[in-house]
């Protein structure tokens, strides 16, 4: 039998790599090298990676593809329809990121809130020099109402840091019910209009697909409350980012979170970068060492498993049967 090939288009852990290497020939490509990137995927077996637009053209002549492995929970860079015609199972890494995520998220919920970013860069000029006043106040975080626009894994996750450490009032936006978030952390389930009127906080964390693709423009953002803060560790294009730059500067709302953005690495000139009120990250919701680790590892294990036909859980288009 002749051995699997695995294309990874994303530098792995060495134990990760090894791992891979000890059931398949494994090519490394950098995505940059779209041409190279191609033409290795021809007479791959499998490939694993993240943050590389994957479109139905790249995988024409691929055929002896048989299974993608994303290192990530979101699957908005692979068209799940032409790869489920294709007979290629994609394979994702849920749950090992939920807890890093949500802390990320609540980060940018008490930065934001406490001006933590904006204030530590204040000091750092050299502008501290007398007891504060009013000017350096934020606003309180615990004993607020958090709506959470898709409370799956990483908003359950929101949730209960929500209600049981901060005694947050908890709403969500769903479109089937969340059971064990409603017993366990008393959230409710309101309409979208309702939960952003009613918000003091609203996180979105919904997977990007057509349905919620601009999901947060103009209209949604003139529902919520002035005093509200909108958090995005979702994807960027739930957000209409010019509605909200606009609303962030007219007030229509206190200040932004934001994790994920329409175009990433956020360009030099964003008027993003010089909003007060707005606490900007580089995509870092599931960036620690720990977490990273177990998703490469995760997603090297999907692959294999993917491959050999034996996984079980972790894969996005069950519809395609597995040899
Ligand atoms: P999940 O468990 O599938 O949760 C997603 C939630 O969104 C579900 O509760 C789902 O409920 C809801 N939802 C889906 N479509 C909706 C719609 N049209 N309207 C309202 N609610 C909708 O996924 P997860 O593991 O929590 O991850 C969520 C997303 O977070 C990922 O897809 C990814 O894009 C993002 N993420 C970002 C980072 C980062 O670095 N910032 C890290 C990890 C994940 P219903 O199906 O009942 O509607």
């Amino acid at each position: 039998m002749t051995q699997k090939k695995i294309v990874a288009y994303k530098p792995l852990p060495p134990d990760v790599e090894a791992y891979l290497r000890t059931h398949a020939e494994v090519v490394n490509v950098d995505p940059k090298e779209h041409a190279a990137f191609v033409a290795a995927l021809k007479d791959a077996d499998g490939a694993i990676g993240a943050s590389v637009k994957i479109t139905p053209d790249m995988l024409e002549g691929a055929t002896r593809l048989k299974a993608l492995s994303t290192v990530s929970v979101g699957f908005d860079n692979f068209d799940v329809d032409d790869l489920t015609r294709r007979g290629i199972v994609l394979t994702h890494t849920p749950d090992v990121l939920t807890e890093s995520t949500a802390d990320t998220v609540f980060a940018l919920i008490l930065a934001s809130a406490r001006r933590v970013v904006e204030l530590a860069e204040w000091v750092k000029e050299g502008n501290w020099k007398g007891s504060i006043g009013e000017a350096c106040f934020g606003v309180d975080v615990q004993g607020k109402t958090l709506g959470i626009v898709g409370l799956g894994r990483i908003g359950g996750a929101v949730a209960r840091r929500a209600a049981l450490g901060f005694r947050m009032n908890v709403l969500y936006t769903n479109r089937q019910p969340n059971e064990q978030a409603e017993q366990q952390y008393g959230a409710k389930r309101v309409p979208l209009d309702e939960l952003l009127a009613q918000s003091d906080f609203v996180c979105l964390q919904v997977p990007l697909t057509p349905e919620t693709r601009g999901l947060i423009g103009a209209d949604k953002l003139r529902m919520m409350k002035a005093s509200a803060i909108l958090i995005n560790a979702s994807r960027g294009p739930t957000v209409d980012e010019a509605a909200l730059i606009e609303a962030l500067k007219n007030g229509t709302i206190r200040a932004a979170g934001l994790d994920v953005f329409q175009q990433e690495p956020l360009p030099a000139d964003s008027p993003l970068l010089s909003m007060k009120n707005v606490v900007a990250l580089p995509h870092i919701g599931s960036a620690t060492h720990e977490t990273r680790h177990a998703m490469n590892r995760n997603a090297a294990e999907n692959l294999i498993g993917a491959l050999d036909g034996t996984l079980t859980e972790n894969i996005v288009n069950r519809e395609v049967r597995m040899r």
